[in-house]
């Protein structure tokens, strides 16, 4: 089936839920059992409700492992991924720091892009390295030579492409190849594209993140984060999921299940919005470059149109100066399209201002002097993006520079 079919009908089962269309929501602790066999043989893992539902999920007994709502929703990401398997935990950051707690362990090194989502450092930074596990950044560019990066206890390479704020792109399967011959995992977080436009587990990836927060939840009203993942490493990261007890909210789920049945409209409408503006911001005076991967300009355009089928609403601007902080206010502060706040996916655009120079340390980002700018285009129209960016840059320009 194609996407659209699979993406109206996946992870829904109307016959077991009283005919209702979506999953309801349910709030669920302690599951009863009918008899003392029944309970017994759930908690070795052959549950009464799964089999009865035709739930394919590990063992269903307690909330923390799970309800039908996740469950749904877990299979309907996981057929989206290509993946035999997914898990739901209660952030995007959570389904990093569950992923490399499953598989990392004190004396092991770890290899992450040096363009990596920020909490992802700090985690790596204070908490696996409190525990003795090692972490060396490498350029996002380093496809096949990531090889020289890795030493007798390399166990994983941690992936994010595009980069975050700054959008460069990675040869995952090249990376893949190399990390595979060692016997090395290979891990991405695939937030960005989605497994709409870049399909992890073609691409030689072993384990999947997603912040559903982003674009499956879709409205800004949800944090959740799935790990996609098949065999002994699904098998694995679920027997630390359920020891950390990092279980997500059945409403939390139902509402991402909600927002995954509009997911492609939406992104189809956050990439045409995105793609336009970012055209036409390259050729604004006040602009010296826009990093899209989806732009011939972009370095790593090639990499973009081999292993991508699209690109969606985020991406960032350089601006030709160093705007002083007066000026960035001026300009941000009476924007009438563009919130100002963090995070990114939901139906309402979004600009924030961004400096990389002491988060990068394996590369030095090129533009770190400027003033640089990430926009995330939501479901406004073109022309009023435009409208509020050209208002905005006139405040910025006429208070000067720094
Ligand atoms: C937002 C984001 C996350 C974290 O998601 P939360 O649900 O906010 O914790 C992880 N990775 C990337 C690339 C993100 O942009």
């Amino acid at each position: 089936m194609k996407n659209e079919t699979r993406m109206v009908q996946s992870g829904r089962k109307p016959e077991q839920h009283s005919g209702a269309v979506n999953v309801p929501v349910y709030r669920t602790s302690t599951v009863l059992f009918p008899d003392l066999q029944t309970y017994l043989d759930a908690e070795r893992g052959r549950s009464y409700y799964q089999t009865s539902h035709g739930i394919d999920a590990s063992d269903y007994c307690y909330g923390t492992s799970g309800t039908p709502t996740s469950f749904a929703l877990q299979q309907a990401i996981a057929e989206l991924d290509g993946a035999e398997q997914a898990l739901l935990v209660p952030s995007g950051l959570a389904a990093i720091s569950t992923t490399l707690l499953s598989f990392l362990s004190a004396g092991d090194h770890l290899l992450v892009v040096d363009s990596v989502y920020g909490p992802t450092r700090r985690l790596c930074h204070r908490e696996l390295k409190r525990l003795g596990i090692e972490t060396t950044y490498y350029p996002a560019n380093i496809g096949s030579d990531i090889s020289q990066y890795f030493q007798d206890n390399t166990k994983m390479v941690f992936a994010e492409s595009p980069g975050s704020l700054t959008f460069e792109l990675q040869d995952i399967p090249a990376i893949a190849e190399a990390a595979h011959a060692q016997d090395i995992l290979v891990v991405t977080d695939n937030s960005w594209a989605t497994s709409l436009y870049f399909k992890p587990f073609e691409h030689g990836v072993d384990i999947s993140i997603q912040a559903c927060t982003k674009y499956i939840g879709g409205h800004s009203d949800v944090l959740l984060g799935s790990i996609s993942a098949n065999g002994k490493h699904f098998k694995h990261l679920f027997e630390t999921f359920h020891n950390l007890g990092v279980c997500a909210s059945p409403d939390d789920c139902y509402l991402a299940a909600r927002g995954l049945r509009t997911l492609i409209p939406r992104l189809k409408q956050h990439e045409e919005t995105a793609l336009a503006l970012a055209k036409w911001l390259e050729q604004r005076p006040e602009i010296i470059k826009v990093l899209h991967p989806a732009l011939p300009s972009h370095p790593d355009h090639a990499l973009w149109k081999r292993d991508y089928t699209g690109s969606t609403g985020l991406f960032s601007i350089v601006l030709d100066k160093t705007y002083s902080n007066t000026a960035i206010e001026a300009m941000l502060n009476d924007m009438r399209v563009f919130g100002i706040g963090v995070s990114w996916g939901g139906f309402e655009s979004l600009i924030l201002p961004f400096n990389v120079s002491s988060s990068r340390t394996a590369t030095r980002f090129e533009h770190c002097e400027k003033t640089c700018f990430r926009l995330f285009c939501g479901l406004e129209h073109l022309d009023d993006m435009k409208q509020d960016l050209e208002d905005g840059f006139e405040r910025l320009t006429a208070n000067g520079i720094s």
